[in-house]
């Protein structure tokens, strides 16, 4: 064959990445193309933050390509069209992606499909890109997912996984290929200040270094809401700028504690997008309906412009609120806080804080996202849907010091250690020292609220 074409979506990167491997082995001449695509832009997944994230990936992709003789080819539009206008102008024979497991992903590659046939071109779709474990890969006895987490970890850990591939030496791209600019970071309009780099240089260098001196202490550090003992991949992981195939042969290689937890939580996300895959519609619908009946946004309008902004009078709320704006990232114990207060102690709709997240979280991904949403929310997939983290406790127990929120919540920095978690436990005449809201609400009322509510369902 002379040309192929290597469709990246969710995969940016040239190490370890199955078509792109096969498409060079199958072809003299290789396009790889990505498609800025109108309908993800028209969903409104295009965001700040994320559209920053992807420029650097795709521009470091387009390095890497070009250090192998090729480049990378960048159209807006309709995916398919895009990929078939690239068929017809080089007369490729195969089109290679990587598998997705979101409704949009499936539906696209259906549609590549059939337009493809019409052309006598194949297409080729390949597993274990985007997840270390492909969904569906795994499976328990009568059903086609894992709706529990433990069970599909012990199959998938047990589950052989392939070993990483080598990036390729060469990469050889037909002449007269049409592209547009590779999108730079700096052309991105309103992005958080804090948004780190992307690109597969920088995942790999923060994945060698992670290895080397954090992921030790992660079995005991990777709560320490102060210490940012964690590895802040997720966005490297979510654009594949990272493979999860190589992330977790690595740290699997490492004998200590620390590395196992960090592929267990490796295993979480394989986890989501396998149900998401076998279960599309819970993107959007209650993955187990609980019969909740939740506030919305007009219901809850004050509530909720109160938890987005940061204000809602509870320290450690605010402080993790208030890393996401800056960020567009949140520690994920963060993340289990604001989303059981929004849905459990305000009683709003999951799908309000997701649509927030989403809007703002550089790793902002439809599995993770949505179904950690869900899981906090008790519609999901824990298995104990009921519980409510209690956010002065939990803040005690994972900011002893107060740090994490002196740092996030400035106006509160006068007060010393553990006294920052209850500002309402001063003396009204200090209290008045503090420009810093009053609690939205009686954290007992916000939970006999939610009792009342699930005992009736
Ligand atoms: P580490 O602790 O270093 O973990 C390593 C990797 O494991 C992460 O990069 C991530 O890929 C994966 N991982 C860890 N925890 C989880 C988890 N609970 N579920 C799935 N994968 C996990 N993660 C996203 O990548 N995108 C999202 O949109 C997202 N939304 C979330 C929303 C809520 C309400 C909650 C509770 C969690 C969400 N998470 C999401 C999961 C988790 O919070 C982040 O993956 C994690 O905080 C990223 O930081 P890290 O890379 O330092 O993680």
């Amino acid at each position: 064959m002379n040309v192929s074409v290597v469709l990246f979506t969710s995969d940016l990167r040239v190490h370890d990445h199955p078509p792109l491997r096969a498409a060079l082995d199958e072809a003299a001449e290789t396009v790889p193309l990505f498609v800025r695509d109108d309908r993800i832009d028209a969903a409104g997944f295009a965001t700040p933050n994320r559209s920053a994230f992807l420029a650097d990936c795709l521009t470091a992709l387009d390095e890497a390509l070009r250090d192998r003789g090729g480049r990378l080819v960048v159209r807006s539009g309709d995916v398919v069209d895009e990929v078939c206008a690239v068929v017809d102008a080089t007369g490729a024979g195969s089109v290679h992606v990587a598998g997705g497991v979101s409704g949009y992903a499936q539906g696209r590659e259906e549609r590549l499909r059939s337009a493809l046939t019409e052309r006598d071109c194949a297409l080729h779709v390949h597993d274990a890109v985007v997840t270390a474990v492909a969904p569906g890969a795994v499976t328990p006895t009568g059903n086609d997912h894992f709706a529990v987490f433990t069970p599909y970890f012990r199959r998938w850990a047990q589950q052989g996984k392939r070993k990483p591939l080598a990036a390729p030496r060469v990469v050889r791209v037909p002449d007269g290929v049409g592209s547009e600019a590779v999108p730079s970071r700096a052309d991105v309009p309103d992005v958080s200040p804090g948004v780190p780099a992307g690109g597969e240089a920088e995942a790999r260098s923060r994945l060698t270094a992670w290895l080397r001196s954090g992921v030790a202490g992660y079995a005991d550090g990777h709560d320490d809401l102060p210490g940012d003992r964690t590895s802040r991949l997720s966005p490297h992981l979510h654009f594949g700028a990272l493979s999860p195939v190589e992330a977790v042969h690595r740290a699997s290689k490492k004998d200590n504690a620390g590395a196992e937890a960090f592929v267990r939580q490796l295993c979480w996300r394989d986890f989501h997008h396998q149900v998401l895959a076998a279960r599309p519609a819970a993107a959007r619908a209650d993955y187990r309906d609980r019969r909740d009946h939740w506030r919305g946004e007009d219901e809850a309008a004050d509530d909720i412009a109160a938890w987005k902004e940061g204000r809602t009078g509870f320290p450690v709320i605010d402080a993790a609120m208030r890393q996401l704006a800056h960020e567009g990232w949140m520690h994920n114990r963060g993340r289990l806080l604001v989303a059981s207060f929004l849905t459990k102690t305000l009683y709003v709709d999951w799908r309000v804080g997701a649509r927030h997240f989403l809007r703002h979280l550089v790793d902002g991904d439809i599995a993770n996202n949505q179904l950690n949403w869900q899981w906090v929310a008790g519609t999901g997939n824990d298995t104990r849907p009921n519980r409510v983290l209690n956010p002065v406790l939990q803040a005690r127990r994972h900011d002893p010091d107060g740090a994490y929120v002196r740092h996030w919540v400035p106006e509160l920095k006068g007060l010393e250690g553990a006294a920052a978690h209850e500002p309402w436990k001063l003396p009204a005449d200090e209290r008045a020292g503090y420009d810093y809201p009053e609690p939205l609400l009686e954290l007992s009322a916000g939970l006999a609220r939610f009792q009342r509510a699930r005992d009736r369902s």
